[in-house]
């Protein structure tokens, strides 16, 4: 980390004196070099992470190729502010700048696609970086650092720390010449990283764990809405942080859409991950898999019901899998709402259904958790997704869709999900200084 800092410490002169359109084309190079070899970062990717090869390759890195294209784009058009006062004889206008060296740190579940979103607008803006990936994946982050020269990246902008959370991440967020912190990944540790920073006065972004519900009103078209829930609850194991984890249905249409919901959970195959017919990979640890396990046996422990998946339908794994970390899609019903299952966040392929009444009881049960990342609304009237939508305490909500997303816009969390956003805007405002000059004339 010392070293990696002061190498980026060094390149920050010559790369934040590059103009943006400089630093556009490098970073529409590096783009097209991933790119090139799609292919290699996704089987890698699929490999170190246990995610299907589908995935890798439909979601990863193309995402990732597309960070460097988008914020290559982006940082050409940002404008900044300018406002006159007559009576003064004044104008005012801002300027920005990047900061300096940021540290970047990424957690495991979706590596690369993370790790770029970072060092995409951190470099773009003219920062120079000092970035350190989950210690559980780091093999696509190594791949991307062999492009860099190739790509026109001078030495020292991108710097890469191979190391675990405790001895590098803590590293780099006490330096004290790396003035902002970006991090994604749990709630636990952005409390340690908030602490160890403070005495610093480091600007942090952080982008956290999510508990995310889906509600699901009576005139919900269910034939888009049930596969739509069964991908938001299960894609890459249920390890993404906008995950469905608690489905909120309304009494009326609740047994119909439980039946139908488990028919389609059970249509997703868990299996060997290289085999593009597979929609459920391994999970990332023994470790998070027992965790997975056991938030299932507690929700049994407590009366409620496992309809389909862990401990109820057999898994047939190909006999080179069979010490893998699989599990089933699992569907569990009548949880109760103070149930840790209900409440905190299981990053597996498990996910909780139960029935409500009314749009204002299930406003209040849907925020009555501590998280706020993201959150689905299902309805077939259009001034009640508005207004539910405008009270769930979410960073991000989707009607009659998931993840749908324009990067343009903000994405983060409330409560314990995160502070501070990410997207064109918000990344380029993280990402440089601001400062307001005043010009008599
Ligand atoms: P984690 O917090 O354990 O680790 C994330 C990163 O922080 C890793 O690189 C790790 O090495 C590092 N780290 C750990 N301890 C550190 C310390 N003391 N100082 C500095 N760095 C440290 O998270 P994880 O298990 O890798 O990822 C899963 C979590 O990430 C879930 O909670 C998930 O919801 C969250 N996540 C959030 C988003 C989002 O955009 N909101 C996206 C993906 C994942």
């Amino acid at each position: 980390v010392e070293a990696a800092v002061k190498a980026a410490k060094d390149a920050f002169p010559i790369w934040s004196s590059k103009s943006p359109l400089e630093r556009s084309q490098i970073l529409n190079k590096l783009a097209d070099l991933i790119e090139h070899d799609l292919e290699a970062f996704a089987q890698a990717e699929s490999k170190d992470q246990g995610k299907t090869i589908m995935f890798a390759r439909t979601v990863d890195i193309p995402r990732a190729v597309h960070n460097f294209r988008f914020f290559a784009s982006s940082i050409l058009h940002h404008v900044t502010e300018c406002t006159e006062m007559p009576t003064m004889g004044c104008v005012h206008y801002t300027s920005r700048a990047p900061v300096g060296v940021a540290g970047l740190i990424s957690p495991w579940n979706l590596p690369l696609y993370l790790l770029t979103w970072k060092i995409a607008p951190a470099i773009a803006c003219g920062n120079t970086v000092v970035a350190k990936p989950s210690e559980m994946t780091s093999v696509t982050a190594w791949m991307m650092c062999k492009l860099l020269e190739k790509a026109g990246v001078p030495p020292g902008v991108v710097n890469v720390v191979f190391g675990t959370g405790a001895k590098a991440g803590e590293a780099l967020v006490c330096h004290p010449d790396v003035p902002l912190i970006s991090f994604t990944g749990s709630t636990l540790t952005a409390q340690r990283i908030t602490e160890k920073s403070a005495p610093h006065c480091k600007r942090l972004s952080l982008e956290l764990g999510g508990k995310n519900p889906a509600i699901i009103f009576d005139d919900a078209d269910l034939s888009q809405c049930i596969p739509t829930t069964v991908r938001s609850s299960f894609a890459n194991q249920g390890e993404i942080c906008l995950c469905t984890s608690r489905i909120f249905v309304q009494r009326g249409i609740y047994s119909e859409f439980l039946k139908r919901f488990v028919v389609e959970a059970k249509k997703w195959k868990t299996g060997n991950p290289s085999d593009p017919t597979i929609d459920v990979g391994a999970l990332i640890s023994k470790e998070h898999l027992e965790k997975v396990r056991n938030y299932v046996k507690k929700a049994q422990a407590e009366g409620a019901r496992v309809l389909c998946g862990e401990g109820v339908d057999p898994l047939s794994l190909p006999p080179g899998n069979q010490k893998g970390y699989f599990m089933l899609p699992t569907v569990i019903a009548e949880v109760k709402d103070e149930s840790c299952c209900m409440q905190e966040e299981i990053f597996g392929p498990v996910t909780c259904v139960v029935a409500f009444d009314t749009e204002e009881e299930v406003i209040k049960r849907a925020n009555g958790v501590k998280y706020g990342l993201a959150a689905t609304v299902w309805s077939g009237n259009v001034g009640r997704v508005h207004r539910v939508a405008h009270r769930l305490q979410s960073g991000l909500v989707w009607t009659n869709c998931w993840l749908v997303r324009d990067l343009n816009l903000p994405f983060g969390g409330m409560k314990a999900s995160g502070i501070g956003r990410e997207g064109a805007k918000d990344s380029y405002e993280f990402f440089t200084e601001v400062k307001t000059i005043t010009i008599k004339h």
